[in-house]
């Protein structure tokens, strides 16, 4: 209409008047908006109008009124048609009525839905366009209910559409609860029973068409419900189309289902169904969260199943699994609900507990280790007794790390095992700082043996009586980049404790054949003797004798040369591969030495054991009160009478003056060593000694023994 602007319809034909209710002669010349129900909003028409005149074909979905008052939703499309005249604009309108959609357009919709299930999107989201899709095509003649069930019993409507959900609830239950249910049914609602049909009468609803989601069991999992507003039943089309969606609909619980189990699974334990690693470390995470905002306390418990590994190679697997299952149920009887157990490797479980500040968490690690007193009853009536040792932190600084966390429970829970295990031990700051330290002196260490930073220096032994040097002591430096040349003492315990002394022994071994390979002989004719210092692991070590056989073997050096020194106040686990050990030494041809030999708590009966051994070094502690103190000199003397009653060969270890030495003359010791003949000093440097011969002066007489004693 040029005069004022407004679309007005010039012709209509009889499907459109059908589709509204009116005559095409009643609707002739009547503004376009009085199709449109009330909602349709007048910015929609205005940018159709915009579009046509940028010379677009328009689509859009609009909602019609009909003339009894309900609302019709059509399809249309709008076509600018060219005109001469140029007050007026035509256009051509298609309106396409969505309740009558052709079995195409149904499936259209449908393809839609199977894609957002294909892509994945929630349970919810895919119900909720299923049932606008049906919406449409009921075209506001009835609502569309999707219900789903948990997978147990538990019902959950997904999409109720405004109605009453005890309701919908209601109709569900009855849906899914009776007869047959892999097949679509049209209920009427006069022949429910009242207390449903009723209520449903009350808000419109006269007809229910029920379509049952089957999943790949033909189990049902849920249900699309339409409720009609008249007692119409579906068409086929209709049929076939909501059977498809309720269809998708058990692909998408079945989906849903399979994500929550594999939620679970990345997140637990499958053995013990505890929650695994990852999940602790963000339950952790949470609480120190938390532990920042309110005054508690947390703590946490690394609880370890004492020797799980030889448990499980002794006994198998089953067992194994038997024992992590019942120590996991354990452990969960001794916590509170709220606290976490978590499985968080093979034989490790984490505990965390919030309680109020001021809670002691050893009383939880009591509790635990307590709970182990009963022994685990295999499945043929056999018991294991197993116990734990658990390491505890009392989180006091929220802004940790968990891993940081985790690592202070692994180093309380290392302490408890080094004390004896079966036991709990609670962190400290000060023992994670050592520990720490620890790690990182094992890890330059290990690259320190295999770089080439290991150096010997060798300490001339000589003999008393004429100061003649003997041979030597091997003894390992370590040349640390950025620390200097580093003694014995600060890092042969980490050694010990690493195993690394295997491999270091192993080249101070290989370093001490190359260099004696090359040693020359005395001027008066003898053939140097070198010791090498042994640890306890390396005794246990099968590999040990052969190494030694070989090496000697490709250096072409006679046994004797190479003499080895155990410690008497070393820790021996297994005393028989030890004995092993050093009487094949021996029986090679090397000569054995006691070191240290006095202070250990055992002494004679290191003698009686170690009785393929030639020499006992006296330790440097009484060697320092020889002729000042009476009981050193007399534990000296001692130690010489015994020595030669059993025909073992002395040497005094740290003599650091000529009145030692003399005092060990008198005494009759054969052999010394020590700063007053020579520090231990590099080869080249002890080379030179060698070729010297004597380092000292041959002790004069001996000062008096009856001198008195003032110590
Ligand atoms: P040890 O076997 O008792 O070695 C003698 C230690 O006493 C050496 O210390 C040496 O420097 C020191 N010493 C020598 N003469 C005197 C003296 O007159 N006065 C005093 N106060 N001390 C003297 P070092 O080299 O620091 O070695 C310490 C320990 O380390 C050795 O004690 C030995 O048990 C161990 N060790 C050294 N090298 C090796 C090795 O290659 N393997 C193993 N397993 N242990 C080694
Ligand atoms: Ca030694
Ligand atoms: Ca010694």
């Amino acid at each position: 209409d040029p005069a004022n602007g407004i679309a007005r319809l010039v012709h209509v034909n009889q499907g459109l008047a059908a589709m509204v209710g009116r005559s095409a002669a009643d609707l002739s010349g009547r503004p376009l908006l009085s199709l449109l129900g009330s909602d349709a909003h007048p910015a929609t028409l205005a940018s159709v109008d915009a579009r046509l005149l940028a010379g677009e074909q328009v689509e859009v979905s609009l909602v019609l009124r009909h003339r009894s008052g309900t609302t019709v939703a059509a399809h249309t499309t709008h076509v600018q048609i060219p005109s001469v005249r140029t007050d007026s604009q035509f256009r051509l309108i298609l309106f396409r009525d969505l309740s009558r959609r052709s079995s195409e357009q149904l499936l259209a919709d449908q393809a839609s839905v199977v894609e957002s299930l294909a892509r994945g999107r929630d349970l919810g989201a895919l119900c909720h366009q299923i049932a606008s899709h049906v919406e449409t095509m009921l075209d506001s003649k009835g609502r569309c209910w999707i219900g789903v069930t948990d997978g147990r019993d538990r019902l959950e409507a997904v999409v109720t559409a405004g109605h009453d959900l005890d309701l919908v609830g209601g109709v569900l239950r009855l849906i899914m609860g009776a007869g047959d249910p892999t097949s679509a049914r049209c209920v009427l609602v006069e022949n429910l029973p009242t207390d449903l049909g009723v209520p449903l009468a009350e808000v419109g609803i006269y007809a229910l068409w029920a379509f049952p989601a089957l999943d790949g069991r033909r189990d049902q999992r849920g249900a699309l419900v339409v409720a009609h507003q008249t007692e119409d039943i579906p068409t086929d089309d209709e049929i076939r189309f909501l059977d498809h969606l309720s269809q998708v609909i058990a692909a998408g619980i079945e989906r849903a289902a399979l994500e929550a189990t594999m939620a679970h699974r990345a997140l637990h334990d499958p053995l013990t169904g505890l929650p695994n690693r990852a999940l602790i470390v963000d339950r952790l995470q949470q609480a120190l969260a938390r532990l920042d905002r309110e005054p508690s306390s947390l703590s946490v418990l690394l609880v370890d199943i004492d020797r799980f590994k030889s448990l499980n190679d002794s006994w198998g697997q089953e067992v194994g699994d038997r024992v992590l299952l019942e120590v996991a149920g354990r452990l969960l009887a001794s916590v509170r609900l709220g606290d976490t157990v978590g499985r968080i490797s093979s034989d490790q479980f984490l505990m965390i507990c919030i309680a109020n500040a001021g809670f002691d968490a050893s009383v939880v690690a009591r509790r635990v280790i307590r709970s182990m007193r009963d022994p685990v009853t295999l499945r043929g009536g056999d018991e294991l007794r197993v116990s734990v040792s658990v390491g505890v932190v009392a989180v006091d600084d929220a802004n940790q790390s968990p891993t940081a966390v985790i690592g202070s429970a692994e180093s309380a829970l290392a302490s408890a095992v080094e004390n004896g295990r079966g036991r709990y031990a609670l962190f400290d700051a000060g023992l994670r700082k050592r520990s720490v330290a620890r790690h990182e002196l094992e890890q330059a260490l290990h690259s320190a043996i295999n770089g080439g930073q290991l150096v010997l220096h060798y300490q001339p032994v000589c003999e008393v009586r004429t100061g003649r040097m003997i041979g030597a002591e091997a003894l390992v430096r370590w040349d640390r980049p950025g620390h200097g040349l580093l003694g014995p003492a600060d890092f042969i315990d980490v050694a010990e404790d690493s195993g690394l002394i295997v491999p270091l022994g192993a080249w101070v071994i290989e370093e001490v054949a190359s260099n004696l390979s090359t040693w020359p002989k005395a001027t008066d004719g003898r053939w140097p003797v070198v010791t090498v210092n042994l640890s306890a692991r390396q005794l246990a070590d099968e590999s040990l004798v052969p190494m030694v056989t070989r090496t000697l073997r490709r250096h072409g050096l006679p046994p004797a040369r190479m003499g080895f020194e155990v410690t008497e106040s070393m820790k021996i686990d297994d005393f028989e591969a030890a004995i092993d050990t050093l009487a094949a030494l021996s029986g090679l041809g090397c000569r054995i030495a006691i070191d240290d030999f006095g202070i250990g708590h055992a002494t004679l009966d290191y003698l009686r054991r170690f009785s393929m051994a030639d020499v006992i070094k006296i330790d440097r502690s009484f060697v320092a009160g020889l002729g000042r103190s009476r009981e050193d000199t007399a534990i000296v003397s001692a130690s010489m009478a015994l020595a030669t009653s059993l025909k073992l060969q002395v040497v005094a270890e740290g003599v650091e003056n000529a009145g030692q030495l003399a005092e060990l003359h008198a005494l009759g010791c054969h052999y010394a060593q020590g700063y007053a003949l020579s520090a231990p000093v590099p080869l080249d440097v002890t080379l030179g000694l060698w070729q010297a011969g004597v380092l000292v002066d041959p002790p004069g007489p001996p000062p008096p023994l009856s001198r008195p004693d003032r110590n």
